[in-house]
């Protein structure tokens, strides 16, 4: 399919839109682009660093004419952004997003839409803990996934669209049902984030004597946390967007530490060796 936007609004210009623009640049199939953001600052660096065209705090000023509008910003604002803008699509306008849960906001986008624009809900499979314009770079999406979450009420030629973009970022693009992406994104990424929070949260509360505990941390306690340096802002989001499925994840995870120390408390050798080697198989599985 061959790909010409003449006016890309990205709402949300940090790590996965600023990305996303980079990519497209440099695949040159977009000929302006107009982000839009809360903050000057960050809206600045973006135009400083030849993300943007133009920029505009005004989401509604911002994606009047654009063809194509993709929203990155935290998962709980998607839907409102969306209500103010929906007014002002141009006909055909198509609206996409990289937010991380997708039940809640493709039920509320589609609704949102009016006739003659069409909602597509996406999500790259790619990050940092680096947030803001000033983190992105054009081959975050090499190579990567990003999924895409149509519903029976998704325009086929706008998905298309949607998936040629992804594509030219160099991603690889799958497709599933929403609920079903939630259920596995809870599980895959939202849990692990829990797990790192919390993890730190109580490690960095122990008393142990008064000590600092946390200066003795070493490799494993860093690579296994690394992800609790992620926004705060953003995780709250996904975890109350995502809620019903990461609840049953975390069940299954308090499961799974309730066997642990159960074992541990039982002096289990046997079991504890068969537990840590069932969870390594699965690991060094991964490829
Ligand atoms: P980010 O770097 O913090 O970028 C989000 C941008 O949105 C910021 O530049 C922020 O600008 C702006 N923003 C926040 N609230 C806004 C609002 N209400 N209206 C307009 N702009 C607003 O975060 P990100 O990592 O790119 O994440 C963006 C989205 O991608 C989220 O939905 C997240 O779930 C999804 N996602 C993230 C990752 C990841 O690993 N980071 C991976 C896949 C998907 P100001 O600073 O000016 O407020």
């Amino acid at each position: 399919m061959s790909v010409r936007i003449e006016r890309l609004a990205i709402i949300g210009v940090g790590l996965i839109g600023g990305s996303l623009v980079r990519a497209l640049r440099e695949a040159g199939v977009v000929k302006s682009v107009v982000g839009i953001g809360r903050s000057r600052p960050n809206l600045e660096e973006a135009l400083s660093l030849g993300i943007c065209d133009e920029i505009t705090q005004d989401p509604v000023e911002g994606v009047r004419g654009a063809d194509v509008v993709f929203i990155s910003v935290p998962v709980c604002a998607i839907p409102g952004v969306v209500a103010r803008i929906a007014p002002v699509l141009a006909p055909g306008c198509i609206v996409t997003d990289g937010g991380s849960v997708k039940t809640a906001i493709v039920g509320e986008c589609e609704a949102l839409m009016p006739s003659g624009c069409f909602f597509v809900g996406g999500h790259p499979i790619a990050g940092t803990e680096h947030t803001g314009a000033a983190a992105s770079f054009s081959t975050l999406y090499r190579g990567r996934r990003c999924i895409l979450t149509p519903t029976e009420r998704t325009d086929a030629a706008a998905l298309e669209l949607v998936a040629s973009l992804w594509r030219l970022a160099g991603a690889e693009v799958c497709f599933m049902e929403p609920g079903h992406h939630d259920r596995i994104f809870a599980e895959i990424s939202h849990l692990p984030h829990m797990a790192a929070y919390a993890l730190v949260h109580a490690v960095g509360t122990a008393d142990v004597e008064g000590e600092n505990i946390l200066s003795y941390s070493a490799g494993g306690f860093r690579d296994f946390t690394r992800i609790a340096s992620s926004d705060p802002a953003m995780w709250r989001d996904i975890a109350l967007m995502n809620r019903n499925a990461l609840l049953k994840s975390i069940d299954g995870f308090s499961a799974s530490m309730a066997e642990l120390r159960q074992r541990i408390e039982a002096g289990d050798g046997a079991g504890l060796s068969t537990f840590f080697t069932t969870a390594k198989q699965f690991r060094d599985g991964i490829v």
